[in-house]
């Protein structure tokens, strides 16, 4: 069915309306979000935007080459802090496209996110040439560009990440073609638009950055088989990062996680609830770093709930997770032969309309009316509880009590599935927080604060929002998108 899009925004309106219309109804109705599942034209013609991959590409390696001919590295960073100009100009604009579009996320939380990528995302200054001089001379190491970029964004952090990857790739001195989500390309067109524009309002060359309009797996084959692409750049899920890693060109991959969070009996229990509710909770659980599941000591789990509780949280019953599983997640039976007899293995799926929706929107899909200001939905489970094993990206947070520091991290080890993407913990024991750390191995690693302080929001360092777990350059950032040179001068140029 072809719907348009505003249509997600008016039913929040329509569940709005009702709850406060009919305060004390408690009847269930089907409220479950539709999201677009045709390709739709794009509404206008943007800067930087093709039709056909082929051409996208080519625009890309013209720039690109004029970047490096005609242009300094003091240019490169003109044309970046016009981008951190326009992106804090339009973050409203941004949020309000993202949402209408995707129907995913907060909008308040979308904005403070483009801030964050604007002013947060390092430029040129992060690159650095390596040196060494002696007896034979000099040879120093620069960081290169590999000429035209190809990248994957998710649907999650649309333009953010569009535009946290232009500015390292652009401040590396590369061009970059990207192959948006889908569902999120209207968007990211306009944040390409408006980057382009921005490039050209500082004196730089057009189509620096450039992207599919269509986007789709055969727009990606062309880009990952083009001559021209030297190197590859996915953030999204298991599938994005498989399918580039197969490519047989260089791929930076940025996959999945399901980061579990740890509280120990040491820990500041009030803040720990807080700050648990307000990670988990930030654009409705959208971010890949997002607090996902909760491993707490039971001889403080009481105490922690009751800190959530009073921080915007509501406490489901068995029976509401019970039903909310049949609502937020498909459940799939694989059959597999075993000798004589059939293993069945049963798996779950996230039913993608409820990715990143209002809390009271799943609680009005069971019934429960007038709780607008509830922010998370939190609830007792056991570890192989299908809400700690799935990455949810939903403000839903399972709790799983356990008896101490043995027991929570080989539970935590087990549902963050070795992603080793993000972990979170709460605690004053140096000891369990080393060991944790050792032992879960994540790229992001948050003591005693939101999950969000590991991309530099509140926390200190710089941001990024493609995160390269599986192909190990971590946080990625200019320095990421360069290759390294050698340049040797031998029997001179040492002056000392
Ligand atoms: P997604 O994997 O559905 O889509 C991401 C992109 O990959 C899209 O452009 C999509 O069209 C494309 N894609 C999907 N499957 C593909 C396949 N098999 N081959 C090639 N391309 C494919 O992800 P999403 O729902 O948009 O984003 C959420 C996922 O991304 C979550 O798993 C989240 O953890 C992850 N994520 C990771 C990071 C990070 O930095 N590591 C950041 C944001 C999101």
């Amino acid at each position: 069915m072809n719907i348009t899009e505003n249509d997600i925004e008016k039913i929040i309106q329509q569940v709005l309306v009702n709850i406060t219309s009919k305060p004390n109804e408690n009847v269930k109705k089907d409220v479950t979000p539709e999201v677009k599942t045709e390709a739709v034209p794009l509404k206008k013609k943007y800067l930087g935007v093709f039709e056909k991959a082929e051409d996208a590409i080519e625009a890309a390696s013209r720039a690109q080459k004029k970047l490096l001919k005609e242009f300094k590295i003091e240019d490169r960073e003109r044309f970046i802090n016009n981008i951190r100009k326009v992106t804090i100009a339009n973050a409203e604009i941004l949020a309000k496209m993202i949402l209408e579009e995707t129907g995913m996320g907060k909008y308040e939380d979308k904005v403070l996110k483009h801030k964050l990528v604007a002013e947060e995302t390092p430029g040129t200054d992060i690159l650095k040439t390596e040196a060494w001089s002696g007896d034979n001379g000099l040879t120093i190491v620069e960081m290169a560009p590999y000429g035209v970029i190809g990248a994957v964004t998710p649907s999650t952090n649309p333009t953010e990440t569009a535009i946290c990857n232009s500015i390292g790739m652009i401040a590396a001195g590369n061009s970059v073609v990207f192959n948006a989500h889908p569902g999120a390309k209207e968007c990211v067109a306009y944040a390409v638009d408006m980057m382009n524009k921005a490039i050209v309002e500082a004196g730089g060359p057009e189509n620096l950055i450039t992207m599919v309009a269509e986007p789709t797996m055969e727009s990606l084959n062309i880009i990952m088989k083009h001559p021209e692409i030297r190197l590859l750049c996915g953030t999204g899920g298991p599938g994005l990062v498989k399918t580039l890693l197969s490519s047989g060109k260089k791929a930076i991959g940025a996959g999945a996680g399901n980061p579990p969070v740890i509280v120990d009996d040491t820990a500041d229990i009030k803040k720990a609830g807080k700050d648990i509710i307000e990670g988990c909770c930030f654009d409705n659980n959208l971010p890949c770093i997002a607090e996902k599941e909760v491993f707490v000591f039971e001889n403080v789990a009481d105490d922690l709930i009751y800190h959530m509780l009073q921080n915007k949280a509501y406490m489901l019953t068995k029976n509401q997770v019970d039903e909310l599983v049949k609502i937020v997640l498909h459940e799939n039976i694989e059959e597999k032969a075993v000798g004589c007899s059939l293993d069945r293995k049963r798996h779950y799926v996230i039913n993608k309309k409820w990715v990143g929706k209002d809390a009271a929107l799943y609680l009005k899909a069971l019934g429960i009316e007038g709780k607008d200001d509830i922010q998370c939905l939190i609830c007792e489970v056991d570890l192989d509880h299908p809400f700690v094993m799935t990455e949810l990206m939903m403000p839903i947070l399972p709790i799983v009590r356990v008896k101490d520091i043995d027991e929570a991290i080989a539970y935590a080890k087990k549902a963050e599935h070795g992603n080793r993407h993000s972990a979170h913990m709460h605690s004053k024991n140096v000891d369990n927080l080393t060991r944790f750390a050792r032992e879960i191995e994540t790229t992001i690693f948050v003591k005693n604060a939101k999950s969000f302080t590991g991309v530099g929001f509140g926390g200190e360092g710089f941001t990024t929002f493609t995160i390269a777990g599986p192909t190990g350059e971590g946080i990625t950032s200019a320095r990421t998108f360069t290759r390294q040179r050698r340049c040797v001068l031998a029997e001179g140029f040492s002056i000392i």
